[in-house]
């Protein structure tokens, strides 16, 4: 099966009846990006910059930041690029931000909540993100959004910054997509709102599951409720693909479910755009896609949103899809 995988290297991802979706893969640092070309993916759809941050007693200047993202968005020759802004906080602390203690971190003062704050640091990753921009096709992405305000405070920093660097005579692209992960079950829900707004939305599912079903993704005691394939989750993720079809906009992945053998016939069949995973899942999601009919496969989506439990879900699609391979 490894060797078949293989000869999909330089195959795109289309389906049997001729859609083309795309696979990209999630890294957390540019040493990652050998793993992404050699599997072949398309694009980086969830570059997680919180670890140029992470392990160390300072926070990394413009320069470095700037030096990091350009060294992915480069050799990706015009593929697209999806940087995610700092999402610090929740499980991951940062010694020299004297971040508050909480009783529920995941919940708490983090990712985009904390860069509206700390906007002295945030400005300088923008600043960087901005710089990067002009070597290949950047798109910026912001972590655990929640409300209208909160995107358009972002990305008012985002414009004033643009216009400072322009007027300092820095080359920057003019043409940067600018969109949100969907995280929070109120963003999925009010996606119809938020489409009009951004430019793409990428379904964060390791944390949607995690709010919808409230249910810690870390502890073991509740894991039995982390459930993907609860039809719960299904409807939300319908919910916000359809609302930025609506408005002319892509819907991406970048949680695990996007590389799941499970989930990728019913994340095809509800119409999502771009898939994000490890660079090691890219080849085999790669040849289950060329395997699959669209057609057939919105049949199927729309069977698993009338279903009752996320194991009547899982069962429909062995039974159709996988089993028969
Ligand atoms: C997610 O929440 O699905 C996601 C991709 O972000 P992270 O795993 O970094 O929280
Ligand atoms: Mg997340």
């Amino acid at each position: 099966q490894k060797a078949e995988w293989e000869k999909l290297v330089n195959e795109s991802s289309v389906t049997a009846d001729g859609k083309h979706v795309e696979l990209a893969a999630n890294i957390g640092t540019p040493e990652d990006m050998t793993g992404v070309q050699s599997h072949g993916a398309e694009g980086i759809g969830l570059y997680r910059t919180e670890f140029l941050y992470m392990g160390r007693n300072e926070l990394p200047d413009e320069e470095e930041q700037f030096n990091a993202y350009r060294s992915v968005v480069e050799p990706m020759n015009g593929k697209p690029v999806v940087i995610r802004t700092l999402d610090i906080g929740g499980d991951k602390e940062l010694p020299y931000l004297d971040l508050p203690e909480e009783m529920n971190p995941f919940l708490g003062y983090r990712a985009i909540r904390l860069c509206l704050e700390e906007t002295d640091m945030f400005r300088v990753q923008l600043r960087a993100l901005l710089r990067a921009s002009a070597y290949g096709n950047l798109k910026i992405m912001f972590p655990m959004v929640a409300t209208l305000e909160e995107f358009r405070e972002a990305k008012a920093l985002l414009d004033e910054e643009r216009q400072k660097l322009k007027s300092e005579g820095t080359d920057v692209s003019d043409d940067i997509e600018v969109g949100i992960m969907v995280e929070i079950p109120a963003t999925a829900v009010h996606a119809d709102i938020f489409a009009k707004e951004v430019d793409f939305f990428s379904i964060g599912t390791n944390d949607l599951i995690q709010y919808t079903l409230a249910v810690d993704r870390m502890s073991e005691k509740v894991s039995h409720l982390y459930q993907p394939y609860h039809p719960a989750v299904l409807r939300l993720v319908q919910q916000v693909i359809t609302a930025a079809h609506n408005e002319g906009k892509w819907a991406g992945m970048c949680g695990e479910m996007a590389g799941e053998e499970t989930a990728i016939p019913l994340l095809l069949g509800l119409g999502l755009d771009e898939f994000s995973m490890s660079a090691t899942s890219v080849l085999p999601a790669r040849s289950l896609i060329r395997s699959l009919s669209v057609e057939k496969m919105e049949r199927l989506a729309a069977e698993a949103l009338r279903k009752s439990t996320a194991e009547e879900v899982a069962e429909l699609v062995r039974e159709k899809v996988t089993s028969d391979e």
